[in-house]
């Protein structure tokens, strides 16, 4: 049973396509596709223990943060609706993450929730080579080969991929001003929106930036040091500075 490292409590499901059909997560094209439950964890599993259902997730994120599993990362969920059908996000390429909404799926998600999802997509992301950005993490509603569908809704995938990319909790460090900025541009060049071709190297690039600005507090406050020592008259050159910058960045 494949499964994350971050401990997803084990529930089972009998609905599943057993070793993907042969394709593998850890070989283009591969996803990790969001979804929200409708509902809870509880409802959800009592769902997905149905056989008559032929529903499932790979995993599932409750309001508290709990990662539950449904079925081994080897094998295919049934989550997407599209089987087989070679789409975007088609479930034989796909692991699925199941988001608990307590049935207000446009309601406010706590942030223990966006944290675990994070650290869930992250680490999936990372042991299969994916790279974590809105072409490879894509909600339901993204997924193309199935019936249409608003899924997951209000949940805040570009949140959920920001925190993803930096592997740091979410903090208030970042200037609200200049993260919505980054994710409206996110938005913009990763979707391909705005009649502009995707590309890969400047979302890439804005990823780096957004994971750089997550430890700029630290480089700040070095700064105001350097910046203290000047003033008070001591003799700071520019070599040291800079060497003190460069590993202010590095322990970030
Ligand atoms: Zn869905």
């Amino acid at each position: 049973m494949k499964t994350t490292p971050l401990g997803a409590r084990w529930l089972g499901s009998p609905n599943f396509t057993a070793g993907r059909d042969g394709h593998r997560m850890d070989v283009q094209p591969a996803w990790v596709v969001l979804h929200t439950m409708v509902g809870t964890v509880e409802s959800a599993n009592a769902r997905f223990q149905q056989p008559g259902q032929q529903a499932s997730a790979t995993y599932g994120v409750g309001l508290d943060g709990r990662i539950v599993q449904w079925v081994s990362e080897d094998d295919a969920p049934w989550a997407n609706g599209n089987t087989g059908t070679g789409g975007v996000g088609d479930n034989l390429d796909s692991i699925a993450i199941e988001h608990e909404d307590g049935g207000d799926f446009n309601g406010p998600r706590t942030p223990e929730l966006y944290a675990a999802s994070a650290a869930l997509v992250r680490d999936i992301c990372q042991r299969y080579g994916i790279p974590i950005d809105r072409q490879h993490v894509i909600g339901h509603r993204e997924c193309t080969g199935n019936a249409p569908t608003a899924c997951p809704d209000s949940l805040d995938m570009d949140r959920i991929v920001r925190v993803a990319v930096t592997g740091a909790p979410e903090g208030d460090d970042m200037d609200p001003t200049l993260a919505a900025k980054l994710d409206e541009m996110l938005n913009v060049l990763g979707s391909g929106g705005d009649n502009r071709e995707p590309n890969p190297w400047i979302v890439a690039t804005l990823n780096a930036i957004l994971a750089g600005v997550q430890s700029v507090s630290g480089i700040k406050s070095e700064l105001d040091a350097i910046k203290a020592e000047i003033e008070a008259g001591g003799s700071v050159d520019a070599a040291s500075i800079l060497a003190r910058i460069e590993k202010a960045l590095q322990t970030a």
